[in-house]
């Protein structure tokens, strides 16, 4: 490292849920030269660390008391307000968020909501889950559901539960059996020591046959059901079954998502009879698990919190894409990146006056009418932020940042609303 250069150790990089902290950032001239440890999805996030540090009202420069004071103004005069929270803030830009939301009385939204499948089915079913390290110290037979972690969470494997010792996996990948079972067009993972094949249409019979195999309903050796019994079979000699399966896959919304997030909650569940079993559902990236765990402290529930009527009350299947597309909403309030608000919440943004606080918030398509540009979390801005698997981290501020943070800029537009 030459004299120009510093390293920042210990930085949790949050560019997909396994937050892995173990990056290492090489700062030179206050720019990531190199982020040591991070796979290419973690060094596409970090990036070379530049932030932009526009504050505009209309589009023109202006000074953040005078952006504040705007964007107090909208929301004041909406009678539907939106709080939306997007990625890469840290639980403490989401608390700051929660009070806001609270005091307008507004529709508090997550990216959350998109892909809600599988935090519904564990709230109507309970979970038998399991943090990532348990996994990476006991899972023995390790089973991907319709999942290659390798694209959008690439260090999964690495880290967690398939390649590390632990405590009953002396001998890392060879102490574990990896079964990959392919759904449809899903491929699982390719290092597998067996591949199960089932036909999209077959999915959800498949997990009913596994769960009646597993609480004794169904002999494992029926003939009707091979190769899935023998699947049934592996996992319920195992010591200890991870059942890996994606909580947010990219594509089109997919109707069958609520039953398959529940028959995999509910088949996790039955491997607990004849073994021990965690269900791992894999998140997505920018603190999104720390978005669910601030609002269910703060309200009870996890996403798509309605202040209306006084209180907060849970509208799961009326979240803000809900709402937009009814022609709700009068104003809104986004925080965070608005690179990672879904597209159809985004287009409907563009019809009402906004406010956007974030990372190159000033750069958003939806073109807010007050954008207050702040720093990454993680990257510009220090705080805590939550693991896919809710295990809270620290977060370290690596880089120089805008002048103000998310968590500071929100803070004062509170103090701006009387809150
Ligand atoms: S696996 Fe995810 S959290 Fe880890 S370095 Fe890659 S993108 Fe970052």
């Amino acid at each position: 490292m030459s004299p120009a250069e510093r390293a920042v150790e210990h930085v949790t990089c949050l560019g997909c849920g396994c937050a892995c902290d173990d990056i290492t950032l090489v700062v030179k001239q206050d720019r990531v030269a190199a982020a040591r440890n991070a796979c290419t999805l973690g060094v596409a996030w970090f990036g070379d660390g530049s932030a932009s540090h526009e504050v505009r009202v209309d589009g023109r420069s202006t000074s953040l008391e005078q952006a504040l004071a705007r964007a107090a103004e909208i929301l004041r005069a909406a009678k539907r307000p939106l709080v939306y929270l997007a990625a890469d803030i840290s639980c403490e830009a989401q608390r700051e968020a929660v009070a806001i939301g609270d005091h307008l009385g507004a529709m508090l939204d997550t990216l959350t909501s998109a892909a809600a499948a599988s935090v519904l089915a564990a709230q109507r079913r309970g979970r038998a889950g399991a943090t990532l390290g348990e996994l990476r110290q006991r899972a023995d037979v390790i089973v991907f559901w319709g999942v290659d972690p390798a694209t959008r969470y690439p260090r999964f494997a690495s880290r967690y539960a398939v390649e590390p010792r632990g405590l009953q996996a002396p001998d890392g990948r060879r102490s574990r059996r990896v079964v990959a079972v392919d759904v449809g067009s899903s491929r699982a993972v390719a290092d597998a020591d067996a591949r199960v094949a089932v036909a999209a249409a077959d999915e959800l019979d498949a997990l009913g046959v596994l769960r009646a195999i597993a609480q004794g309903r169904v002999a494992s050796e029926d003939a009707r059901f091979h190769p899935i019994a023998e699947l049934a079979r592996a996992m319920m000699q195992a010591r200890y079954v991870a059942l890996v399966a994606d909580g947010e896959p990219a594509g089109p919304p997919d109707d069958l998502a609520p039953d398959r997030a529940e028959a995999l909650v509910t088949l996790a569940q039955a491997l607990n009879g004849p073994t021990r079993c965690a269900l791992a559902t894999l998140r997505g990236g920018g603190n999104r698990s720390g978005a669910d765990a601030v609002i269910t402290w703060q309200t009870g529930f996890p996403f798509a919190v309605d202040f209306a009527p006084g209180y907060p009350t849970y509208r799961p299947h009326a979240g803000a894409a809900a709402l937009l597309d009814a022609g709700e909403v009068d104003a809104a309030l986004v925080i965070g990146s608005p690179a990672s608000v879904p597209a159809p919440v985004v287009n409907r943004l563009t019809r009402l006056p906004a406010v956007g606080i974030g990372p190159r918030a000033s750069a958003a398509l939806f073109q807010p009418a007050v954008a207050v540009d702040t720093g990454v979390a993680g990257i510009h801005e220090s705080g805590t932020a939550f693991r896919m698997d809710d295990v809270p981290l620290p977060l370290r501020a690596a880089l120089t940042g805008p002048p103000s943070t998310t968590a500071s800029a929100l803070h004062a537009l509170r103090q701006q609303l009387g809150a």
